[in-house]
C-alpha cells in the first residue's frame, strides 16, 4: 500500500526506526487539499475567450453576474437540455428569492447534472423539484422583525445584536432566511425594504450606544460585500468608538461566491483591514463571518482570497446551512470542514434550515444534523468543529440540537427551550413532511390531527422541565 509514496529512506545509524502503529495514509486520498485550478470557467461557452486577469476582475465578475432567468438560460445554451430550462423557466415563477448568480458560481456548477449539482440546487430553483410547504411555516419565521427596536436592528439576545446595514447580496440563494427582506421583490413576496440609508442606521447607532448591556454587533444585511469601502469605515469607526462594543462581526457570503473581490478591490480590503487593526489597538475583536455549504465553493481562487485575509491577520469563520442533496451526508460535510480549515477558516455553526418559504426541498431533519455532529466531530481539531444549531422558530434563538427537551421523530417536531432569551416559552422545529412515515404524513393533512401532535409534544416537554429550572 505504500508503493505510491515517496521514500523517506533508511534511518541514520543512532537514529531509532520508525514504527507505524496507525497504517500509512496514501496523500492522494487528502482530497480537502486538491483544490480546482486552472480555467475552469473556460467550459462556458461565453467564456471560452474570457483570460484569467478578467475572470479574477471583481468589475468583470460583476458586470456579468447573471439577474434575469432569460439571461441565464442564454448562457446555458448548448450546454442543458431544452426540458431542463423549461424546468428552470418555471422554477423562477414561483421561487419567492430573486435570481443573482456571479459567472464564478455559474462556472463551479456541473451542467452535465444540473440536478444533482450541489450549487445548482442552491441557486437555480426547478419547479420539478419544488415541494409544497410545511403547514406550520411562515415568513421571518426567527421573528427578526418582532425583536427588532428600529427597522432593520434584531436585539434578541442579551448582549448581542444583528445589524442589517442594506438588503442586497452579490448573489441570492434560494434558501435565504431573510427572504422577507433580501432582494427584489417576486411575484409571490412583496418585500421590507432595508436600504443603505444613513438616517436608518444612525437610530440603529442611537440605539446600540444606548445599550451599555450589547458588547457583540453582528453586520450583516444582505451582505458586507456590498458596502462601500467608505460605509464599512463609517459602520465600523461608529461601533468601534462605543465603549461598551466589544466584538463587531463583519457577514458575507463574498469568499464563497465572489472570491475575486479580494484579490482585487483594494479599497474595500483595505477599509476592512484598518477597522480590525483599528479594533486591535482598541481590544476589541474585529472579525468577518462568512458562508460556505459545499466544498466545490472552496477552490484555487478562493485559496489566494483567504491567504490576503490571513496575511492581514483577519480571523473568518463560517456559518454552513445544512441542505438536503447539497451537504447532508458524512462525506460531504467533512471534506467541507476539512477544507475549510485547510483555507484558515473555522467551521463556527452548522444550522439547521430553517422554515423558509419555497424551499421544502432542501430541508432535512434534526435527525439529520445529529448524526452528522456525531460522525465530524473527532475528525479534526475541536476548534475547526462546528456546532450543529437549530435556529428555534418564533425568535428562540440558536439551540444545539442535542438540546432539545422531546423529539417525536415520528411526527418530526422537536421541542427546545431557551432560558437565556425566553424564559418559560417553548420552540418547536419542524421536519419536512416529505422525510416522515406515509402514516405521519397522513396524519399532517388533518388540522385536528395537527394540533394533537403539537399539543402532546408540548406536554411531553412540559414535563421535562427540571423544577429548579
Ligand atoms: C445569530 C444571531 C446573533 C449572533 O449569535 P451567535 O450565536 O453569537 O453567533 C445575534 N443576533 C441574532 C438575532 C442572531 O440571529
Ligand atoms: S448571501 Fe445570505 S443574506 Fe444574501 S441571499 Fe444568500 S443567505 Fe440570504
Amino acid at each position: 500500500m505504500t508503493a505510491n509514496l515517496p521514500v523517506i529512506g533508511a534511518a541514520p545509524e543512532g537514529v531509532p526506526e520508525l514504527h507505524h502503529l496507525k497504517p500509512q495514509v496514501d496523500p492522494s486520498t487528502l482530497v480537502h487539499k486538491q483544490l480546482l485550478r486552472g480555467p475552469f470557467w473556460q467550459r462556458i461557452p461565453g467564456w471560452r475567450e474570457v483570460s484569467e486577469a478578467e475572470f479574477l476582475d471583481h468589475h468583470w465578475q460583476s458586470k456579468h453576474t447573471i439577474t434575469r432567468p432569460e439571461k441565464l438560460i442564454e448562457a446555458l445554451q448548448g450546454l442543458v437540455s431544452s426540458e431542463f430550462v423549461e424546468d428552470v423557466r418555471v422554477g423562477f415563477e414561483r421561487a419567492p428569492m430573486s435570481l443573482r448568480v456571479s459567472p464564478y458560481l455559474l462556472s463551479l456548477i456541473d451542467w452535465e447534472h444540473p440536478y444533482e449539482d450541489p450549487l445548482r440546487i442552491q441557486f437555480v430553483p426547478v419547479a420539478s423539484r419544488l415541494l409544497p410547504d410545511h403547514p406550520k411555516l411562515g415568513l421571518d419565521s426567527l421573528h427578526e422583525q418582532a425583536d427588532a427596536p428600529t427597522p432593520g436592528l434584531t436585539h434578541r439576545y442579551p448582549d448581542k445584536a444583528l445589524f442589517l446595514p442594506l438588503d442586497t447580496c452579490p448573489v441570492y440563494c434560494r434558501f435565504c432566511t431573510r427572504s422577507y427582506a433580501i432582494g427584489l421583490d417576486t411575484e409571490g413576496v412583496e418585500k421590507v425594504h432595508f436600504k443603505a440609508k444613513n438616517d436608518r442606521w444612525q437610530q440603529a447607532f442611537r440605539y446600540i450606544a444606548s445599550r451599555p448591556e450589547l458588547e457583540d454587533i453582528v453586520v450583516s444585511g444582505g451582505d458586507a460585500y456590498n458596502l462601500r469601502a467608505t460605509q464599512i469605515t463609517e459602520i465600523g469607526e461608529a461601533l468601534l468608538a462605543m465603549d461598551n462594543i466589544r466584538r463587531i462581526r463583519f457577514a458575507t457570503k463574498g469568499p464563497a461566491v465572489m472570491p475575486q473581490k479580494i484579490l482585487s478591490d483594494a479599497a474595500w480590503v483595505d477599509a476592512l483591514t484598518a477597522i480590525v487593526e483599528k479594533g486591535r489597538k482598541l481590544h476589541k475583536e474585529v472579525v468577518v463571518h462568512t458562508h460556505f455549504n459545499h466544498p466545490k465553493e472552496i477552490t484555487g481562487i478562493t485559496q489566494a482570497a483567504l491567504d490576503v485575509f490571513m496575511e492581514r491577520g483577519i480571523t473568518v469563520r463560517n456559518q454552513s446551512v445544512l441542505q438536503r442533496g447539497v451537504n447532508d451526508t458524512v462525506e460531504t460535510m467533512r471534506l467541507l470542514v476539512k477544507r475549510l480549515g485547510h483555507v484558515n477558516v473555522h467551521p463556527y455553526y452548522v444550522y439547521v434550515h430553517d422554515l423558509v418559504q419555497g424551499v421544502e426541498d432542501l430541508r432535512t431533519t434534526v435527525d439529520t444534523a445529529i448524526e452528522l455532529e456525531k460522525n465530524i466531530r473527532g475528525s479534526t481539531a475541536g476548534f475547526n468543529t462546528p456546532t450543529f444549531v437549530v435556529d428555534a422558530p418564533g425568535g428562540g434563538g440558536k439551540r444545539d440540537v442535542h438540546s432539545f427537551e422531546t423529539y417525536d421523530r415520528e411526527n418530526g417536531i422537536s421541542v427546545y427551550r431557551s432560558p437565556a432569551v425566553h424564559e418559560g416559552q417553548f420552540y418547536l422545529y419542524y421536519d419536512p413532511l416529505t422525510l416522515l412515515s406515509p402514516a405521519a404524513q397522513e396524519r399532517w393533512k388533518d388540522k385536528a390531527a395537527q394540533d394533537r401532535m403539537v399539543e402532546a409534544a408540548i406536554e411531553r416537554a412540559r414535563g421535562r422541565v427540571r423544577p429548579w429550572a
